[in-house]
């Protein structure tokens, strides 16, 4: 993050940085455009419609989301191409939402179960020809099924009249500890190549081999056109959190320092303590989401050493900082995860070489449904 924050912030404020986010953007896109992969990117992470403009300007061929609350969001903003990558369970007022972002754009669908695969077919009617795909556990053991059970999942999806596409798959065991995004990756392709593999046996074209996270986007080979001997292409990424990038992706040699777009900014509120000092972005600001391998919740740019170690909701607390800023002093805090930081503001702040030139807001933040 060599980038300065302007002066006079309503502090604890979200400041992108836009020449670093343009930079990320760009650099993605032309990555996996190279290798033949199509980008999807994933908009939870950034939840705005000004960086998914960007996003598809850069070329992204859709948007992937996380739940139908988000696709409402985009599908209102003008993007007709979205991938709700989660098994939706089209249930309650869900029935009625489902089908009505289907009637209105080009609408994908993550099924894991039988039972959610009825529940879509009951909510859009016979035949509706929705776009599935099937989710692939490829080690995160979170959702997703064996490869070898994929079939399964497809004839019930066939069954409710879906059109199975493809399979998906993220790779979030990437995530455990700096050094996993290789084995992850071929994890991911792995499974992408088996599950499309079993799906051909049973009668299903997996056109469409998803896979997804920022470590191992660029680690996954792609290019292939799907023909014999190439079923492991994978033909689609679903990066996110890579337009802003934060501490995990650091550690895990996915980013660099220069690859921060986006930090917190926040005041230094007291150093009434020997040997710490205490800012203004707690829990509710930097959110609780800690990883075994990084210390702390943050870490603020440029003194070295400070982490922000403990939080309550409006307190972030340094301790043991080499140095200690004045009271009144702003500082940088970069998160440990950008994605949940986000979803606690409302607009981002965005600055150009230290002065802000924008403000956007966070569209589809609190869309959990
Ligand atoms: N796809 C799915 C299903 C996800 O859950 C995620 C992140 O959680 C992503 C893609 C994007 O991954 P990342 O945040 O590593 O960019």
């Amino acid at each position: 993050m060599p980038w300065e924050l302007p002066r006079d912030l309503d502090t604890p404020a979200l400041v992108v940085d836009l020449d670093t986010l343009e930079a990320n953007v760009a650099s993605m896109a032309a990555d996996l455009g190279a290798r033949g992969v199509a980008l999807r990117p994933h908009a939870k992470t950034h939840k705005s419609l000004e960086i998914a403009r960007r996003q598809r300007a850069a070329g992204a061929a859709g948007l992937t989301v996380a739940t139908l609350g988000e696709a409402e969001v985009f599908a209102d903003g003008g993007f007709d191409d979205v991938f709700v990558a989660y098994p939706v369970i089209a249930d309650g007022p869900k029935r009625r939402r489902i089908a009505a972002l289907a009637e209105r754009i080009r609408l994908r669908v993550g099924v894991e179960s039988p039972e959610a695969a009825a529940l879509i077919g009951g909510a859009l009617g016979p035949a509706s020809g929705l776009e599935v795909l099937v989710e692939l556990d490829s080690g995160h053991h979170r959702t997703g099924v064996r490869p070898a059970d994929a079939p399964g999942v497809a004839a019930a999806c066939a069954a409710a009249g879906l059109d199975v596409v493809g399979v998906f798959t993220h790779p979030g065991h990437a995530y455990a500890a700096p050094g996993c995004p290789d084995g992850a990756a071929r994890d991911e392709d792995a499974a992408l190549a088996a599950g499309a593999l079993a799906l051909a046996r049973a009668g299903f074209e997996a056109r469409v081999r998803s896979g997804g996270s920022t470590p191992t986007a660029r680690l996954v080979a792609g290019g292939g056109d799907g023909a014999a001997g190439e079923a492991a292409t994978v033909t689609e990424q679903r990066p996110g959190s890579y337009v802003f990038n934060d501490r995990i992706q650091q550690a895990l040699g996915s980013a660099a320092g220069g690859d921060v777009a986006l930090a917190v900014a926040t005041t230094v509120v007291s150093v009434s303590r020997p040997g710490c000092f205490v800012v203004d972005a707690g829990s509710k600001a930097l959110s609780l989401d800690h990883v075994d391998f990084l210390e702390g919740f943050g870490e603020v740019w440029g003194w070295q050493g400070a982490v922000v170690t403990r939080l309550s909701e409006h307190h972030g607390i340094v301790e043991a900082p080499a140095r200690r800023p004045a009271v009144g002093e702003v500082v940088a805090v970069v998160p440990n995860h950008v994605c949940p930081v986000v979803d606690h503001f409302d607009h981002y702040v965005v600055v150009r070489r230290g002065r802000v030139v924008d403000r956007w807001p966070v569209d589809a933040r609190g869309r959990l449904r």
